[in-house]
Parts: structure tokens; C-alpha cells; sequence
């Protein structure tokens, strides 16, 4: 239900007619769940998991674990239950999530575009040790996410984050996800605003309060302030990016709306200018329009894209100023779209002098072992530490100038590499068939091999072609808008059904923003990848040349 507090100060004033059809919309009085994930929301606050894991689960075991619970409301504290190992891609799409369970979890970490101290490094690796088999990988979005979590260990896992500044709360559930921030927001000597204290603010308010903590669906954030656009602003539901008003200076245009998996919609611009002092109201106004208006009926329709698309941006943003707001946000035009990379790989200059480097994993795979090593290094040459980016990449932030290029060596020897083939660079993975329930395909360790080959076959690769590697039509690695994008699904060889990709040309971000195209015949087996894309790269370098011997821009083109 919504907060009484927040109802008191929510002003009347847009008309909107209420819809014929109930799309389960809390502002038109539907407040009766109408499935069973609203029902779950409504019988208790998935914020109140936290104590029952530390008094009760924690101390009794996996098997004590009320189910609603368990498949619930453990979302709101980053945890999932991860798949249990011996189930194929084809016995995934016969078998119920619940058959699907480990008593192992997926714990999610949230960074928030924070800057990763030595310490907090250090503090993430050593979990990952000690508690989660040594994995750890990076996600896109800005997360570490373990695997192998043991109920039984999880307050003292909080319990260690919490010293370090870390989090897990809300990492997962129909809550404020993890925030995207820009890797190098405050040192950039290009940079039009720093917004790292306008997402510390959303966080301090908003992470944990229960006006907040029940969304229709997801509820993902991004901020830059960087010119390059470096969080993916175009698929998140609300994205705050760097802008300059010709009188005011700069601030923030807002955008809403964005979201990919299976009805994939760019966000929309409303073309406005905020300052850094008032994002996390605005903030918290979008976020209460979605937690109202937001359709609840249908999981499939309940993200904030759906009303988007349907009332336009123009009606959202007034419903926005009037009823939450209670004024007019100022109309600035949006900033222009960027061309060329936004990951922040190899050795830039900041703006107080000093270095910052940009190192790739592959695939977003490291290891706890991985990130200690890591924090070795980033106590060993004084640097003031690691921010995450949505491209499963890491920033060392603050390097002296004079220790570059001796540190850039220890870090390629430990496999972190500042100066990555475009392969290595360009290629995402999502979790895939190791760990998610939902996955039919195996991802991390495709991606892995296939950027190896694609080594061997184009070394001298001159243009950065980007392939995203998706377990299932969820697009947690963005699908969409990867010059090659895969899809995990069955396909059919032999007459058999074996694990295979869906295949997407052509999708990008920034100034030529729009999803690739899913051509039918434009499928392949797992085992065939590799030179599926061997063929596809090699038709473009033979046809980028037009006939007057120009070159084409880029490989979305
Ligand atoms: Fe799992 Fe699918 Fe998301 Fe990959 S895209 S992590 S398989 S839900």
C-alpha cells in the first residue's frame, strides 16, 4: 500500500483519466494484489527479511527458510538462489524456477559508483575467499557478485561489508537497484559535473526506506557527469546526465524510461535542467510516479518503460512536476549524444595531474583472489583506489604519473590488462547457465573462448566491435545494442535441439543509439560462434569500403 506519509504530501492537480482496464495502478485504487509477487510485497515489507536471515536462517539452516522468502523477499537483500548444477539448457525450459534451486546463493554487492578504497578491495576479495569459493565477478552493473553463499555465513559477510562501506541491500527486488555512476566522476579533466554527491544523497535517503522498497518491477539509476555518457543512460529506467543551461551553468537532463530485455525502449528525453543539489528529488518524484502509476497487474509490463511509452514524455513529466515536485522543472535542451568508447581502458589524465587506468577482465570474470592481488597493488603504488563500470571493467583511480607505466605491467601480469585487444575490450558476459536459474545457455566461459579465438584470428583488428553474451532473452548484458548481440536460446542442429544464440546485428549507444537487428535465419549453436562471428567480422571489413573507397564509420552503420 501506499505510504500514508508520502499521500499526505502528494498534491491533485493532473488530470489523468482512470484506464477502463485495471492495470494494477496504486494511484487509481488498485491496492488488491493481482499476482502473486504484489501479494508477497503486500504480506510483509521484503525489508524485514534482513532480521529473520541474521535471528532465525542463519542459525537454523537452508532448510528453515519460508519459501515466500526464500524466492521473495531475499531479492531485497541481494541474495538469489543460484541454479543447482546438473540441469541443461533444455531441462530449463521444462522445469519450474523453484526446481531449479541450490541451497547455494548469488549475493550481489552494490558498489554505486563509490571509489573501491585498498581496504574495500581487499574486504571483497577476501569474502570471496573465504565464503564464496573464490568467485567474484564484475557486472554490468557496477556490481561484485559471489556465488557458493552459504545462508549460515551471511551476517558475518554484512557484518564485513558493513566496515568497509559496502552493501547488499536492495540488490536485487522490485527496489532501487544498484546505481550506475560514472567511473571517473570528480577526476575527469573533461568532465561537465561531478555527481558523486547527489548519489551518495539518493542512497543515504532512499536505499532501505519502505516508501521506496515496493516498486511494480525493478527500478534501475544512472548518473554522469561525464560527456561520453560513460552508464549506459538510454536503458536505464532513470538516468540523470551531464548538461550545461546557458545561464544556470551545469547540471542534469533527465531521462526515463529505458530497458531492455524482451520489449527493449530507449529512454526518453525530457530535455530539462536540474542542479546537482536537487537530483535526488527529482529522484525520488520519478520514483514515486513508477511506484503509483506503475502497472502491477502483469509482471510483463509492470517496468517503468510501459507508461512511458504509453502517457509520452511530455504528460510523465508533468505528472512529475504537479503532483510530486509541486513545480516546474527548468527546460534545457538534452546534451548531445557521444560517438567512440565510454569504458575508460588505458592510461588517461585527470584533471589534478595525477593518472587514471582503465583495466579489463574478460567477460567481467575475476576471482576473489584476483581482487586481493588487486588491493596489493593498490596499496603497493599509493593509489586512491577502484571504481567498477557498467562494462564489467575496472578504473584505478589517482596513479602517479611517474609509476604508470610500471604499474600497468603488474597489472597485465596478473591478468588485468590496460591495453586489452579489442576483443577482450569490447566482449560482455552475463552470468549465464553456470549459476542463473533462468538461463539456458552457458555464457562466461563462451565469451571467454570466443574473445581467445578471435585473438588468434584478428589480431590486428582496427575498429571496436562489441559482443554481448546473454544466457537468455533477459538481456542482462544488453542484449540490444551490441554490434553483435547474442541471445541464448535452443537451436536446432542435426535435428536436435542444442544450446545456440539468437543473434542481433547492429545495436548501439550514444549518437547512433538503436537495437540491432534479430533476423530469423540469424541463429547459431554455441559450438559454431566462433566462426559465425569470424564470418560476419570478415563480410564487414570486405564491405566497409564503399565504392568510392570511403571508409564506414562504425561497425553499427
Ligand atoms: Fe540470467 Fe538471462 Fe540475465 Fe543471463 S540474461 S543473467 S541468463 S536472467
Amino acid at each position: 500500500m501506499p505510504d500514508q506519509r508520502f499521500q499526505s504530501q502528494k498534491a491533485k492537480h493532473t488530470e489523468i483519466p482512470r484506464p477502463k482496464r485495471a492495470e494494477g495502478q496504486w494511484s487509481f485504487g488498485f491496492t488488491e494484489p493481482l499476482n502473486k509477487n504484489e501479494q508477497s510485497k503486500k504480506d510483509d515489507d521484503p525489508l524485514n527479511v534482513r532480521a529473520r536471515i541474521i535471528n532465525i536462517y542463519s542459525k537454523r539452516g537452508f532448510a528453515s527458510i519460508d519459501p515466500a522468502d526464500l524466492r521473495g523477499r531475499f531479492r531485497w537483500m541481494g541474495l538469489y538462489t543460484q541454479r543447482a548444477p546438473g540441469f541443461d539448457g533444455g531441462k530449463t525450459a521444462m522445469l519450474e524456477e523453484e526446481e531449479l534451486d541450490d541451497e547455494f546463493f548469488m549475493l550481489r554487492v552494490r558498489s554505486d559508483g563509490r571509489l573501491l578504497t585498498g581496504e574495500a578491495v581487499r574486504t571483497l576479495g577476501t569474502i570471496g575467499i573465504d565464503f564464496a569459493r573464490d568467485t567474484a565477478d564484475v557486472t554490468d552493473r557496477e556490481n561484485i557478485q559471489y556465488h557458493w553463499i552459504r545462508v549460515e555465513d551471511v551476517p558475518e559477510i554484512w557484518d564485513r561489508l558493513d566496515a568497509a562501506g559496502l552493501s547488499s541491500l536492495e540488490a536485487c527486488g522490485d527496489s532501487p537497484r544498484p546505481f550506475l555512476g560514472s567511473p571517473v566522476a570528480g577526476v575527469a579533466a573533461d568532465e561537465i559535473i561531478d555527481g558523486t554527491s547527489a548519489l551518495e544523497e539518493i542512497f543515504d535517503r532512499f536505499i532501505g526506506d519502505p516508501d521506496f522498497s515496493n516498486f511494480p518491477r525493478k527500478f534501475k539509476t544512472a548518473l554522469t557527469g561525464h560527456p561520453g555518457h560513460d552508464v549506459s543512460p538510454e536503458t536505464n529506467d532513470i538516468s540523470f546526465v551531464g548538461t550545461v543551461h546557458p545561464e544556470h551553468g551545469p547540471g542534469f537532463d533527465l531521462w526515463v524510461g529505458g530497458g531492455l530485455s524482451t520489449n527493449p525502449m530507449l529512454a526518453a528525453k525530457m530535455g530539462v535542467w536540474i542542479p546537482l543539489d536537487e537530483v535526488a528529488d527529482a529522484w525520488a518524484a520519478v520514483a514515486s510516479v513508477f511506484r503509483d502509476y506503475g502497472y502491477r497487474r502483469l509482471r510483463s509490463r509492470a517496468r517503468l518503460k510501459f507508461l512511458v511509452a504509453d502517457w509520452g514524455i511530455e504528460k510523465f513529466r508533468e505528472v512529475v512536476e504537479k503532483e510530486y515536485l509541486g513545480r516546474e522543472l527548468v527546460s534545457c535542451e538534452s546534451p548531445a549524444s557521444p560517438v567512440g568508447h565510454r569504458d575508460h581502458i588505458g592510461v588517461h589524465d585527470q584533471k589534478d595531474g595525477l593518472k587514471y587506468v582503465g583495466i579489463a577482465p574478460t567477460a567481467g570474470r575475476v576471482s576473489g583472489t584476483l581482487l586481493v592481488q588487486l588491493a596489493d597493488l593498490i596499496d603497493e603504488y599509493g593509489v586512491a583506489g577502484a571504481r567498477l563500470t557498467p562494462y564489467q571493467k575496472i578504473v584505478l583511480i589517482g596513479v602517479r604519473p611517474e609509476i604508470v607505466e610500471e604499474l600497468v605491467t603488474r597489472l597485465d601480469a596478473i591478468g588485468l590488462s590496460a591495453r586489452p585487444s579489442n576483443w577482450r575490450r569490447n566482449t560482455m558476459a552475463c552470468t549465464g547457465i553456470e549459476y542463473c536459474k533462468l538461463a539456458i545457455v552457458d555464457t562466461k566461459e563462451r565469451a571467454r573462448s570466443l574473445v581467445g579465438e578471435l585473438e588468434q584470428r584478428f589480431p590486428e583488428l582496427d575498429v571496436p566491435i562489441t559482443v554481448n553474451v546473454n544466457g537468455c532473452p533477459n538481456a542482462c548484458a544488453r542484449t540490444q545494442v551490441a554490434d553483435i548481440g547474442l541471445k541464448g536460446q535452443l537451436v536446432m542442429h542435426d535435428g536436435q535441439q542444442v544450446e545456440g544464440f539468437q543473434v542481433h546485428l547492429g545495436g548501439a549507444t550514444g549518437l547512433q543509439a538503436n537495437f540491432g537487428r534479430k533476423l530469423r535465419a540469424h541463429k547459431v549453436t554455441s559450438a559454431g560462434l566462433d566462426d559465425y562471428v569470424t564470418a560476419v567480422v570478415t563480410n564487414y571489413l570486405v564491405d566497409r569500403v564503399d565504392a568510392e573507397g570511403a571508409e564506414v564509420e562504425s561497425f553499427a552503420t
